[in-house]
């Protein structure tokens, strides 16, 4: 049984299927993102954006706006444009498992910048549709983990509703490869939170991601799994870096590989696809078939209370 922990349902349906497939995925998470590109003229983040966009120091010329807000609009109508089928508020999600129920299921997502009526108008949502959990993204949805008291009570909701909690860690595209843009994005925040709530918590991308900077807050992401065991990772975008000796080891040594999922981030990742990411794993020498097993589905299938065929 192989799962697919973190798909964006960017493209039609039929096509998203065809990739499943043709990699030989059984079940994909389809990952909704409740964002809003204005947030970035709110006050406090704008000014929070650009004290760190001028701390950065270093040039990264490829931004093509002089104020990091409009970068970061940009980036926002850019993805628009590229996947004209951008599909991923609740509904939508919700409707994409409803439609195709032994194929996908679905984590709803909420913007945590928004009012606290709104947060929980969306949780409630989530439940409504049957969804299995909730997407977050404090890079692209410019939050903080400890100052958002949003993200308490999304916590709070995650874990007395047993919904898994999918949190973006690493860089991101765009104006977020910058490191310090995406500094919320370091899994060392979750600690404070994580000592007062206990929802099953994946951490996207192991605190990986960066193009610049390859397994950016790797170190960082290992201790929070050494310390709390409810805290999971998945692979995806960084299977280049999370499946080479040297890191798999250390997993296997301080986490142990029954908290590593399988994820591919399809279709964002360039040049990768559902069947390539999975064959990756089935092609690592470094783990028994067992383990192959558990990383591909099992692990996944543990922690959304789906029965293992
Ligand atoms: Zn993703």
């Amino acid at each position: 049984m192989i799962i697919d922990i973190h798909v964006h349902p960017f493209y039609h349906e039929t096509k998203i299927l065809n990739e499943m497939q043709m990699a030989g995925v059984d079940r994909g998470v389809l990952l909704g993102v409740d964002v809003d590109p204005l947030d970035v003229d709110k006050p406090e983040i704008k000014k929070k954006l650009r004290k760190r966009y001028l701390t950065a120091g270093y040039g990264f010329h490829t931004l093509r706006f002089a104020s990091i807000e409009d970068n970061i609009k940009h980036f926002y109508e850019t993805l628009i444009d590229y996947y004209p089928e951008l599909k991923t508020s609740n509904q939508e999600i919700g409707d994409l498992v409803r439609r195709n129920p032994n194929k996908f299921l679905g984590f709803g997502s909420v913007n945590p910048n928004k009012e606290e009526a709104y947060v929980q108008e969306k949780l409630e949502q989530i439940s409504d549709l049957g969804l299995k959990g909730v997407k977050l993204l404090p890079t692209l949805q410019l939050f903080s983990p400890i100052e958002t008291e949003n993200f308490k009570r999304i916590c709070d909701y995650c874990e007395k509703n047993k919904k898994v909690l999918l949190y973006h860690t690493g860089c991101d595209p765009g104006p977020w490869e910058i490191p310090e843009l995406s500094e919320d994005a370091n899994p060392k925040y979750l600690e404070p939170i994580l000592e007062y709530y206990s929802p099953i918590i994946i951490l996207a991308h192991f605190g990986s991601y960066s193009a610049y900077k390859p397994g950016i807050w790797f170190n960082e992401a290992i201790e929070i799994g050494k310390k709390f065991d409810n805290v999971y990772f998945d692979s995806s975008a960084v299977s280049s870096f999370v499946f080479r000796q040297k890191n798999l080891k250390r997993i296997k040594e301080e986490i142990g590989l029954d908290r590593l999922i399988y994820g591919s981030d399809y279709p964002v990742v360039w040049g990768s696809s559902m069947k390539y990411e999975v064959d990756v794993i089935k092609g690592c020498k470094l783990i028994t078939e067992d383990e192959k097993e558990n990383i591909l589905g099992l692990n996944a299938a543990n922690i959304l209370n789906l029965a293992p065929y």
